[in-house]
């Protein structure tokens, strides 16, 4: 992987949402020239919603593809390299860290920050693409605010989903909880949150099988007990409907040499977004299976520049 011909960098950027491009900013304006390679989804998951009313400094909101083109120009005020491509393979053996990017060039390191996000699981039925944005959502924090006083569903049955159908149930009127299995997988805890509280109805066994609705959700057609001689079918009218069956984190490149928990979530020291490898960091959903918001990605998007840039002085480079 390594040869003379390689290009060699201070800090390099993998990942192009709130993280990364925060890490950009702050790791240009410390002098690092960082390179940043945006994947596959440049501006990363908020490219994919409309409006975002929770990232500060935006009082009337503000689209989320157009709070990542303002990240991206803050970036590249700053001197910031922002490319396209995709980091195929990593070798964090020694530094300098190598990454290959669209498995032809490769990078060399002292620095890399990640910053590659985690993507939401959905049920893989067509109807949640086409009502994407319509009423179909996998992050309750983001856009339970617009369900006040309506009814949603939540798919799913570990903590995640209860606590999602708990934190919707202070905003909406009616909250249903759509359990494949007989049992919810959560915690106690969580389980005893959700039967005391009034307004979730937990519906087990149940699977979607489609959404309808004339411009965005108005219900979800569920089959009980789907598969056995006493199936049936079940529709509900919503007019949200929220997954939470978990995330997969884009760490796959990374593992051989970095700690995941067994999600694949990164595992950094407590409060800083270090890894156990010395002037590598993680930042953004990638390293954060409890918050996931845009505004959290952006805080350790920066603590990792500012890590970065101690490391390099630490290490005189
Ligand atoms: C529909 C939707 C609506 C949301 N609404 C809100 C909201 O209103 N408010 C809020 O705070 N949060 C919201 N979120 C959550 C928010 O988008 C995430 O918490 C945030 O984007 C995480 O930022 P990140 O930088 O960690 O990664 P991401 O935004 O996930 O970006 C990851 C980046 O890494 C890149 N990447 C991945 N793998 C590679 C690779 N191998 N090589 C190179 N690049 C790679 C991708 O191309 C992408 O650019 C929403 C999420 C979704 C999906």
């Amino acid at each position: 992987m390594s040869n003379s011909t390689n290009e060699k960098v201070r800090c390099l950027i993998i990942g192009s949402g709130p993280a990364g491009y925060t890490a950009a900013i702050y790791a240009s304006r410390a002098n690092l020239s960082p390179v940043l390679y945006e994947g596959i989804q440049p501006g990363g998951q908020l490219t994919t919603t409309t409006e975002v009313e929770n990232f500060p400094g935006y009082p009337e909101g503000i689209t989320g593809p157009e709070l990542m083109e303002d990240l991206k120009q803050q970036a590249l005020r700053f001197g910031a390299d922002i490319r396209f491509g995709i980091a195929t393979e990593t070798d964090l053996s020694a530094a300098p860290y190598k990454v290959t990017i669209d498995g032809e060039k490769v990078i060399e390191t002292e620095t890399l920050i990640i910053a590659t996000g985690a993507t939401a699981k959905y049920l893989g039925i067509p109807d949640e693409q086409k009502y994407a944005g319509m009423g179909v959502s996998a992050c309750a924090t983001c856009d339970g605010f617009f369900y006040r006083k309506k009814v949603v569903a939540v798919v799913g049955g570990g903590d995640t989903a209860c606590e999602e159908a708990v934190y919707l149930a202070g905003l909406a009127k009616q909250v249903y909880l759509i359990v494949r299995k007989s049992y919810l997988r959560a915690s106690k805890v969580m389980q005893e949150r959700v039967f005391n509280t009034p307004n979730i109805m937990v519906l087990f066994e149940h699977n979607t099988i489609g959404l309808f609705g004339e411009n965005g959700v108005e219900g979800a057609h569920l089959v009980k007990r789907m598969g056995e001689s006493d199936e049936e079918k079940v529709d509900i009218a919503i007019d949200g409907f929220f997954l939470a069956i978990g995330h997969k984190p884009n760490s796959d490149i990374f593992k051989p040499w970095i700690e995941t928990d067994e999600v694949g979530y990164i595992k950094t020291i407590p409060g800083t977004p270090r890894t156990k490898v010395a002037g590598v960091f993680a930042a953004g959903d990638v390293a954060d299976p409890h918050y996931r918001q845009a505004i959290t990605a952006a805080g350790t998007g920066c603590q990792a520049a500012i890590e970065a840039e101690r490391y390099l002085s630490e290490i005189g480079k």
